[in-house]
């Protein structure tokens, strides 16, 4: 299955969402539910034959620091145990997060 990846690995681990293109229908929760703005849909490049079908997509100005612009899903105390709106929101539970 179509998969996108965004972010990156550091010294302190591995940051990336992951989109899974194939299930993801463009109903825009995740968008409505970030509280750090940084979702968006845009065109599927993957969908060859459904040209114009919307997907979610982590919009460029987070990409390289999805560690930190996520910071408002984390629990407080910084455990790591935080909830992720975007993936709870997901319908189709096309978003996964690498932390
Ligand atoms: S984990 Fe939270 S802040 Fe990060 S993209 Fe998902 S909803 Fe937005
Ligand atoms: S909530 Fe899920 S199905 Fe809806 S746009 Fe976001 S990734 Fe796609």
């Amino acid at each position: 299955m179509p998969e996108v990846n965004y972010g990156y690995k550091d010294g302190a681990g591995s940051w990336f969402i992951t989109v899974d293109t194939n299930a993801c229908d463009g109903c825009n929760e995740c968008v409505e539910v970030c509280p750090a703005d940084m979702w968006e849909l845009e065109e599927d490049e993957f969908a060859i034959l459904e040209a114009g079908e919307l997907v979610a997509a982590i919009k460029e100005e987070h990409r390289k620091s999805v560690r930190y612009d996520c910071s408002p899903c984390k629990s407080p105390s910084g455990d790591g145990s935080g909830t992720a709106a975007c993936a709870e929101a997901c319908h189709v539970d096309a978003i996964e997060l690498s932390w």
